[in-house]
């Protein structure tokens, strides 16, 4: 194990999960710095892989963000849930798996957390997770073909979802995907889950209820 590696963290924040399955949930939100869809700059989105992404995971200045030993993580972690004695935990980003790796998840796993990570599909996952949720994006390869949780956000171009129908998840969710056709993407949503039954909607409570 290498105790001297350090995962940079754009923010750590205790909310409630907003999306899919675990919908409504509290959790403590581990947002790693960093994807490789995108640079996170506004004036790159236009040749970005991913063009629709709508958090800020650029650095490490957000809420109790900092480049962090695995001890260093895990204290803080233990910190914040002190009082709730909260164990679910969200990996997330960016993109968590360029950082993410088996020993973090040991290290947490000795404190009893329900580990889960939300990826977007091109890197595989480590060993050590409990709830593995995918999110494909159009035009990256898509690696990580099962999990638990399938979450395609739509409309996306070139993604058709019931090309994913086949794979190896428990749970199938599409979101509509919040930009300026925000309600034409609501009704194609709903359009495609009824003609549809296998999918399910996902909709951002954290976004309809304004908390972070
Ligand atoms: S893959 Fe996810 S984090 Fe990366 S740019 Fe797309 S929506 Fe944003």
């Amino acid at each position: 194990m290498n105790k001297s590696k350090k995962y940079k963290i754009k923010e750590i924040f205790y909310s409630i999960q907003g999306e899919g399955y675990h919908s409504g949930k509290p959790a403590v939100f581990i947002r790693f710095s960093g994807c490789n869809l995108w640079s996170g700059k506004e004036e790159e989105r236009d040749k970005a892989i991913c063009k629709f992404c709508d958090t800020d995971f650029v650095g490490t200045d957000g809420k109790n963000g900092g480049v962090y030993s695995m001890d260093e993580l895990i204290t803080r972690i233990n910190h914040i849930t002190i009082d709730t004695k909260c164990r679910f935990i969200v990996f997330t980003g960016g993109e968590p798996l360029l950082q993410l790796d088996e020993p973090l998840l040991a290290g947490f796993k000795e404190y009893q957390y329900y580990l889960s990570v939300e990826t977007n599909g091109t890197i595989l996952v480590p060993e050590g997770l409990d709830w593995i949720t995918v999110s494909p994006k159009s035009g990256a390869k898509f690696n990580q073909n099962s999990g638990n949780e399938l979450k395609i956000v739509y409309p996306q171009e070139g993604i058709i979802p019931v090309d994913y129908e086949n794979l190896d998840f428990d749970h199938f969710y599409l979101q509509p995907k919040d930009d300026k056709d925000m309600d034409t993407n609501v009704k194609k949503t709903l359009e495609y889950c009824m003609d549809h039954p296998k999918w399910k909607l996902s909709l951002q409570l954290h976004k309809i209820l304004d908390i972070s």
